[in-house]
């Protein structure tokens, strides 16, 4: 998959040259290219912001470096025989990320993630590329970071895992929280006791269907306890 980012801070993307994320880079199987906004602003000081028009509180990043930043992205994507790329703008004000978004994003050649930060950035630059292709505002919960960047790395490393051979045992995607609609039940290692604590029988036993039973069991009450909106109870 190749991604594209698009931030002010370009630093804040080397955590994706750590562990897992860093490993799928090393065999090519995520291809990331981090673009800083400010190479695309062209007066002195490089600004990328402005004051909001009509007036209010903050700054709102300009639309010409960002078209700029995003055309040269656009038309370097064309040269290369992928899918149309899919643009993300992480903002508070678009579809919340789920597991099921990861998936579902997994499956594409080529994401184009914008980072925002000040008050957002002008709306004409969403308009400008819905208009042109395929663009998706979403948010990573309901709360408001400074910027995009932090939303974009959480985004790709929940992405990035789900694609293949990216974590080295598959199975271990299919039992986590949110893949069946429940929280995963509580993991266990050596030893078997701890500080006078210790692991349930049942995953001592060798009873496979036991444990399995246990741990459905576990994950229903979890998620009951936790999240029950993920029942619809
Ligand atoms: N004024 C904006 C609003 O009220 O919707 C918030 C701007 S926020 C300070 C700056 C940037 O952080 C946004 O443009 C967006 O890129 C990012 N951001 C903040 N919270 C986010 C969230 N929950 N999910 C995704 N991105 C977020």
């Amino acid at each position: 998959m190749r991604i594209d980012v698009v931030t002010i801070f370009p630093g804040y993307f080397d955590a994706l040259e750590l562990s897992l994320m860093g490993k799928a880079r090393d065999r090519g199987l995520i291809d990331l290219h981090v673009h800083d906004l400010r190479e695309s602003a062209h007066d002195k000081h490089r600004t990328v912001d402005d004051t909001p028009t009509g007036g209010g509180a903050g700054m709102v990043m300009k639309p010409e470096p960002w078209g700029q930043a995003i055309d040269g992205i656009l038309a370097d994507a064309q040269s290369a025989p992928a899918a149309e790329p899919l643009i993300i703008f992480p903002s508070p004000a678009g579809d919340v990320f789920t597991q099921a978004m990861a998936r579902e994003l997994a499956t594409e050649d080529h994401l184009v993630f914008g980072c925002g930060r000040y008050e957002g950035i002008d709306q004409r630059v969403f308009d400008e590329y819905a208009e042109r292709g395929r663009v998706r505002l979403v948010s990573i919960g309901d709360y408001v970071l400074n910027g995009g960047e932090v939303a974009s790395i959480a985004m790709i490393e929940a992405i990035g895992r789900l694609l293949p051979g990216v974590v080295g045992n598959p199975d271990s995607l299919v039992e986590e929280s949110h893949e069946s609609g429940l929280l995963e039940y509580p993991s266990y290692t050596k030893p078997a006791e701890w500080r006078g604590r210790r692991v349930p029988d049942v995953l001592l036993s060798g009873n496979h269907a036991a444990i399995d039973a246990w741990r459905h069991e576990q994950s229903v009450e979890r998620t009951r306890h936790v999240r029950p909106d993920l029942l619809g109870d």
